[in-house]
């Protein structure tokens, strides 16, 4: 199963990517995590990534598709993969689906977390990573709502919802009904 998770910042992805990927036994890509590791290794994709990491801002999308790129050529993703943080722009989707034509692949379906603002930044808050502050938590809002969400315009009937609020578990169950896994 080749899946995209889709949501604003703080909707649970990770955490909802991390027990998909246990349960359906393929990969948890994170965009995200990829950024920090090289940030924590002082790679130089690192550096160049951290001021935007750091402002809230999207790093540029050459540097972010290569990186995915790679990743995607790497020999556990054969039986599929679920992107956590990628897209985050239509002209990332775009590129994805170059990629996958590529390797004669298509998406299986996008997961859109729905969850309410206020939600997000209680959670956001409650994590206290790097990126957390209230000004960088009100930036990175800014660029889902006008770079990100309009990819669920995008995306159209692949698009499948999921109530996002509730506990881990409950959202959880939500999101292995919906692949009709339960
Ligand atoms: P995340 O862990 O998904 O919240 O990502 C943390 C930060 O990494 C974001 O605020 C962006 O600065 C950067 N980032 C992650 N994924 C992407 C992407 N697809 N395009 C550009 N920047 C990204």
């Amino acid at each position: 199963m080749r899946l995209v998770l889709l949501g604003p910042p703080g909707a649970g992805k990770g955490t909802q990517a991390a027990l998909l990927s246990e349960k359906l036994g393929i990969p948890h890509i994170s965009t995200g995590d990829l950024f920090r590791a090289n940030i924590g290794e002082g790679t130089p994709l690192g550096i160049e990534a951290k001021q935007y990491i750091d402002a809230g801002k999207l790093v540029p999308t050459d540097v972010t598709a290569r990186m995915v790129e790679s990743r995607l050529a790497e020999s556990d993703t054969e039986q599929g993969f679920l992107l956590d943080g990628f897209p985050r722009t239509v002209e990332q989707a775009d590129i994805l689906e170059e990629l996958l034509a590529k390797q004669g692949h298509k998406l299986d379906g996008v997961l859109n977390f729905n969850v309410s603002e206020d939600v997000v930044v209680e959670r956001m808050l409650a994590r206290g990573r790097a990126d957390d502050n209230e000004n960088t938590i009100r930036t990175r809002l800014g660029v889902y709502r006008e770079e990100t969400a309009p990819l669920i315009d995008h995306y159209g009937d692949r698009i499948i919802n999921i109530d996002a609020e509730g506990s881990v578990e409950e959202i959880n169950d939500r999101a292995m009904t919906a692949l009709g896994r339960s």
